[in-house]
Parts: structure tokens; sequence; C-alpha cells
């Protein structure tokens, strides 16, 4: 464990909580490695799920599966097609093996569409490879953000998604305001509008957020053929280590 790790767990410990972890399904500590971030924190001390990946397995198994009362639980029942772009996250580590489970990452020096391991691909979220009507679910976890052309991203998703499927996400998002437009992505290059934010990420160390989402996101989803609602954790989520979170499922109408 690294001693900035163990740290930020000492210096935190009045806000580690007792739980039952939704992901695992077993009763776990949830501990606290970043108070300025509960949703990307409250890491299980089990499975290290994050209370993000947690309020996404929660709307897996209430609003698509319906059965299940973990991710642990749902991967020796369901036959849903799942592909989740989060290789190496919380999901992934306890669906890997799944039957239908697809996930991928995004690798720069291989080409889109390139099995890396079993199940595990390169994908370029803006030209999928896979066939269209492929999947029941897809989760993308704080990744729109960092897509250059995001509707081209949901145009995709909706694509391989099958007729009723629904695509899982959470994204940093303005309730209150439209779209903040960060990076002019409209040409070739890149123009920073904004002093450039960037985020973390296991493959590449950090990442660029070319916008931050606002409530315009609706109307674009609708467009191309989704019906949306949010999920907004309440309390009673803390007990299963779902902390200040929101999630956002859109059925693929038709
Ligand atoms: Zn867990």
């Amino acid at each position: 464990m690294k001693l900035k790790t163990l740290s930020a767990i000492l210096g935190n410990i009045r806000m580690h909580r007792w739980g039952k972890c939704i992901v695992c399904g077993k009763p776990t500590i949830f501990v606290c490695t970043d108070k300025s971030s509960l949703r990307n924190s409250m890491e299980c001390l089990l499975c290290r799920s994050s209370s993000r990946n947690r309020h996404v397995a929660q709307t897996l198994l209430t609003e698509v599966a319906r059965e299940g009362r973990s991710l642990n639980d749902l991967r020796n029942k369901s036959r849903l097609a799942i592909y989740n772009t989060d290789r190496g996250g919380g999901l992934s580590r306890v669906l890997v093996g799944m039957s239908n489970y697809t996930c991928s990452g995004f690798f720069p020096e291989i080409t889109p569409g390139t099995m890396v391991e079993p199940g595990v691909y390169c994908q370029d979220l803006e030209r999928l490879s896979f066939q269209d009507a492929s999947f029941d679910v897809v989760i993308t976890e704080d990744v729109l953000e960092h897509v250059r052309h995001y509707q081209t991203a949901l145009e995709e998703i909706h694509r391989v998604l099958k007729p009723g499927g629904c695509h899982i996400f959470t994204v940093p998002f303005f309730f209150d305001r439209p779209t903040l437009v960060r990076v002019d992505t409209t040409g070739e290059a890149d123009v920073n509008l904004l002093p450039p934010e960037y985020h973390g990420d296991s493959i590449r160390g950090r990442i660029l957020a070319y916008r931050t989402l606002g409530f315009d996101l609706f109307g674009l989803l609708k467009s191309i053929g989704f019906e949306t609602r949010v999920r907004v954790s309440c309390f009673a989520d803390q007990k299963l280590g779902i902390f200040d979170s929101s999630v956002f499922f859109s059925w693929k109408v038709g």
C-alpha cells in the first residue's frame, strides 16, 4: 500500500463506513481515501470497488437485470450480454469471465478492434468494432467527457445495443447548466477554450476533459433514440456503500 494512501486512510478515519458491498456481496468497510470526492472513493476493503462502481452495479441490478443481490450474484445467474468500457475497474474485477461479458480499454499503440486478451478489446468509442445490436447493456463510467466527439460515441453505443437495451453511465454533470465546452473539437486539432482540465486514468496517467456535460445532454440522447432517467443516491444507499452519486440509464427505444 502506498504511503500516500495509508496516510489518507488514517487521516480520514472518521469517514470510513460499515455496510454490505453491492459489488462483491460481502459485509465490509468502505474506506475513504479521498474525502473531496466520495463518489470516486469509499473503497470496499474486500473488492476495491468505488462508490461510483457500486452505484452503477445497483442500477444494473435494479433497473435492468432485476435479479441478484450483488454483482457477484448476477455473475453466476445472468445471461445478459454486457459491454463495459472499463476493463480494469471495480465491476470488471468481478465480471471478467462471466459468459457474455466484454470489456475494453483504449490503447493508442494498438489498432482499435484488436482483442488484447480473451474478452478484452482495444476499442475507440467513436468507431466500435462490434456488430449492430450486440449487447443488452453498455456501461461507461466517467468516459464521455474524454471522448473527442461524444455525440458520435453515443450514436455508436446506440448502434451496438439491442432494441430495448440500456446504456448505464456516469459523467461529471451540471444539472443546472448547459454543457461547458472546454476544448473546441470541431477542427482537425484541439483548441483549448479554457485552461486544460485533466482527470486520472489507469492506462495513460491523466487524460484531457473536453467538456463538462450539462442538461442539453437529455435532448441529444432523445434525438439519438434513447429514453433517459437518472438515479440519485440517497441516505439509505450508504448501507450499500453508495455516497453522493448519480447514475444515468438510457434505454434504446424500439
Ligand atoms: Zn466489495
